[in-house]
């Protein structure tokens, strides 16, 4: 394992190692998590009328293999759920197709994938949205915000129970913001490693 995938791999055990320590601050992790879960599955229906009706016609597909990565939030969202990140391919390139790309779709489940793939709507998919029916475009909107809110409050919980065991939980932030960040420049290599 290298390059990115080490990196998560950092990130994950820390983030495991503060939610299993959490004590009683677990319920509270768990409970944002699935009210979380919930949120999101609770749109997937409507969206998939939308990705239905636009998607099959599409001559720039969004899913390049470079988005399917967990960041930091997607980590702490998962581990307090009491899962993990999937398994990511080794050598897979970053512009390929997304190596959880099926024939029908991510094969992910929605409340599974990146934060950045819930929250990625091209300006087809949001007209189409919009046309079909404006208080679905509102409904849509509004979940949206509030599944951010969840994972905030989440993410706040998390700090607190990092900061209870004397770290910042800024450190993984940034941390796994510099490893998007270093990748869009096309580095390879990280200081901390
Ligand atoms: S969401 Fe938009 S960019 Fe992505 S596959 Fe569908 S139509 Fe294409
Ligand atoms: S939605 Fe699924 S298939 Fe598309 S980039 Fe995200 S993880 Fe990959």
């Amino acid at each position: 394992m290298k390059g990115r995938q080490a990196v998560l791999e950092v990130i994950l055990r820390q983030v495991e190692e503060v939610v299993g320590a959490s004590g009683s601050g677990l319920r509270e992790l768990r409970t944002l998590a699935r009210e979380t879960a919930d949120a999101v599955e609770a749109i997937s229906p409507g969206i998939e009328r939308h990705t239905a009706a636009v998607c099959p016609g599409c001559q720039q597909v969004c899913c390049a293999n470079r988005h399917c990565y967990h960041e930091y939030a997607d980590i702490v969202y998962l581990c307090s759920l009491g899962e993990r990140p999937p398994a990511y391919r080794e050598g897979a390139v970053d512009t390929d197709p997304c190596q959880f790309l099926g024939e029908k779709g991510c094969l992910l489940r929605r409340s599974r994938r990146p934060h950045r793939c819930n929250w990625f709507f091209c300006t087809p998919l949001l007209e189409h949205v919009l046309e079909s029916s404006a208080r679905d475009y509102r409904v849509l909107i509004a979940a949206l915000g509030e599944i951010n809110g969840k994972r905030r409050a989440l993410l706040h919980a998390f700090g607190a129970a990092m900061r209870a065991r004397g770290r910042d939980p800024g450190d993984l932030q940034r941390f796994s913001d510099e490893i998007f960040f270093r990748y869009e420049k096309g580095r390879d290599k990280f200081d901390i490693l």
